[in-house]
């Protein structure tokens, strides 16, 4: 376990090489198949664990190179759920999308990620992070011809997250993290059984857990719903309070160049916080001091002994160059505040 300062980390994706998947592309289909798709993605592994280590980031996830999609893929591996059985249904209130059906009882008859993230844990002796979706995010990406009632699947879901969760600890992944960011859009479902779904998800781990929630991928359909949301984007209000009170040990926000008002962070005050200092909705890489100053300006609200300085979100759609720079920007940023709290304290 690192015990230090200000340890940064990466929300999630990083781009895919181009022998793998088409580049500067979200969810884009494998180029490779069978053993040798296997193999690419474990190469691609390999250098997402190099490029982060060389660039001084301290927690090491895979960057999302084991996975297409960061929900569907993993639904993919579920039986109950039919992917030629497709369905067009609204995602986050915000976008039309086809998606799989949900046919008949959900349940995982095999391990999904974790041969991945046992290999992530042979490739570095950092602790790793590994991403699951979470459960009111997983409900939103599908049609439930089944269950008929999102609270209920969602409780399936978090049973066998909770598997997938139990053995990716096994693995050796030290820090499991969530993507929620439907809790930024049912608020109500968030408070009646969100939270608690999320919770029965990480029942009886050892590992960290956090739970993502931002504001999306720098796509069009996001970023024209970021255009209505006016200068102060208060969402956080509503899930924060009850995550503070929850069992979850980290909550992940986005910030740099957002309208996130950053006095929310007080809300989970006694959480440590996973808090975004690069914009990954804007290919210009931020300097040290842009991304020191976001930081300083969380502590304010976050001991700093709880922050974890990172990435607004995954940065997939990007160039790799500028994904790789502002890795580099990250952790020179976090280490020029490093240096300031370390000599305050001496
Ligand atoms: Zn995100």
């Amino acid at each position: 376990m690192t015990n230090k300062l200000l340890p940064t980390s990466i929300v999630g994706s990083l781009p895919k090489p181009s022998w793998l998947a088409q580049p500067e592309t979200l969810w884009s289909p494998w180029k490779l198949e069978g053993s040798e798709l296997r193999e690419g993605k474990y190469d691609a592994m390999r250098a997402a664990v190099l490029e982060q280590t060389h660039r001084g980031i301290d927690i090491i996830s895979d960057g999302e190179q084991s996975r297409q999609h960061f929900v569907t893929t993993f639904i993919e591996h579920l039986s109950g759920v039919d992917f030629d059985k497709r369905e067009t249904v609204r995602i986050r209130d915000r976008y039309d999308a086809s998606v799989p059906s949900v046919v008949g009882a959900v349940e995982r008859e095999k391990p999904v990620f974790v041969q991945d993230a046992a290999f992530l844990r042979s490739c570095t002796d950092r602790q790793i992070k590994w991403t699951l979706p979470g459960p009111m995010t997983m409900v939103d990406t599908l049609y439930d011809a089944h269950y008929r009632s999102r609270e209920k699947l969602a409780w399936e879901f978090a049973t066998i997250l909770n598997q997938e969760a139990k053995e990716l600890e096994a693995a050796g992944v030290d820090i499991i993290q969530f993507d929620e960011p439907a809790f930024n859009v049912f608020f109500d479902e968030v408070a009646d059984w969100g939270v608690a779904a999320l919770e029965r998800a990480c029942q009886g781990l050892k590992a960290e857990t956090v739970v993502h929630i931002c504001f999306g991928y720098g796509i069009k359909a996001n970023n024209d719903w970021k255009a209505t949301l006016g200068t102060q984007w208060r969402h956080y209000e509503k899930s924060f309070p009850l995550l503070q009170r929850s069992s979850i040990d980290t909550v992940s926000l986005e910030s740099h160049h957002s309208n996130v008002p950053l006095e929310v962070v007080e809300l989970v005050r006694g959480k440590k916080v996973m808090l975004g200092a690069i914009d990954v909705a804007n290919a210009e890489i931020e300097t040290p001091d842009e991304v020191a100053g976001t930081l300083r300006a969380a502590l304010e609200y976050v001991d700093a002994d709880k922050l974890i300085p990172s990435t607004n979100c995954g940065m997939a759609p990007f160039p790799r160059d500028v994904a790789l720079a502002k890795l580099s920007a990250l952790s020179a940023g976090a280490s020029i505040l490093r240096e300031e709290l370390v000599g305050a304290h001496v």
